[in-house]
């Protein structure tokens, strides 16, 4: 085997962990359920390691990279803020005791940047912004190769752009954010799924069949998508942007109503539809682990 990373995509339900080869090309996965708090993180995600090792036949020494949900410090390898993972309190140092747990070095990142450097390997565009869209609404730039941060992190943090004065009340303390527009959450608000199907499933294939009131909602929501779109087009003009998150599982279906949402917002505006942004959309394919393979490469 040749040169490897390691990298695992912490979330509140599942750790998925990848072995990559350079280029990002996928050589062994793994999937464990997540144990919450601090000591159940830290164990899930050695016992992912230690699946890979065993599914790969090596010791895999190399760094291993780490994206998870919430304020992430990438220089001190901690992590604030995950709350759905039961990391409330303060900093939590991540990558040292994982590090040490595994003997190896660990580089941690959050959730979202991760997913947008797996976004520029499965593209193969290295200027691009990447928008997720989960059970809030994100993004992630990479500019001319470079990850954007932020100075305070907060680089990318579209879905609290207030677009409505008399919208509802954001859980981050403003009115009419896009995230309570263009989210999961705001999906499984406006039309709750009984059962399995995840609330966004439900509503697309209702509007698929007809639903007066399920093609309003859909519009509405891809509205809003298409609105962050817009909103980090004419900031950062980037090459390609990613439609990814839990949302995205939708598929081309999302890429079609979202660009079909751009065309209408650039019905009106030749400045705007002289950009094209509706042409610059790819959405992430269902079974493509982006954000473990992103971890894997900030170890590269
Ligand atoms: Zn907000």
């Amino acid at each position: 085997m040749g040169p490897v990373n390691v990298g695992l995509d912490i979330g509140a339900t599942k750790t998925l962990g990848v072995v990559v080869d350079a280029e990002g090309e996928i050589l062994a996965g793994v999937r464990e359920a997540t144990e919450p708090g601090s000591d159940g993180v830290v164990r899930t995600a050695a016992r992912v390691v230690e699946a890979l090792r065993a599914a790969t036949g090596e010791p895999l020494p190399g760094t291993v990279g780490v994206g998870i949900p919430g304020l992430v410090d990438h220089e001190r390898g901690v992590v604030k803020h995950a709350v759905n993972l039961g990391l409330d309190g303060d900093w939590f140092e991540l990558g040292d005791l994982l590090g040490d747990r595994l003997g190896v070095r660990v580089v941690v990142e959050n959730d979202v940047n991760a997913a947008t450097l797996g976004a520029v390997a499965m593209s193969g565009e290295d200027d691009l912004v990447y928008v997720s869209i989960g059970t809030g609404l994100a993004a992630g730039l990479v500019l001319e190769g470079r990850l954007r941060r932020g100075d305070h992190g907060a680089a990318g943090e579209v879905g609290h752009i207030p677009v409505d004065p008399n919208g509802v009340l954001c859980e981050c303390g403003q009115r009419g954010c896009l995230e309570t527009l263009a989210s999961g959450s705001a999906l499984a608000a406006a039309w709750p799924s009984p059962g399995q199907v995840p609330p966004a499933q439900a509503l697309f294939a209702a509007a698929q069949g007809g639903d007066p009131k399920a093609i309003a909602l859909r519009d509405e929501f891809a509205a809003g998508v298409a609105s962050a779109v817009r909103v980090l087009a004419l900031a950062v003009d980037p090459r390609t942007v990613v439609l990814g998150g839990g949302v995205a599982q939708l598929g081309e279906q999302l890429r079609v109503a979202v660009a079909s949402a751009l065309l209408d917002q650039a019905a009106s505006s030749p400045f705007l539809a002289s950009l094209d942004l509706a042409g610059r959309l790819r959405v992430v394919p269902s079974s493509y682990p982006v954000a473990a393979v992103g971890a894997a490469l900030l170890g590269r």
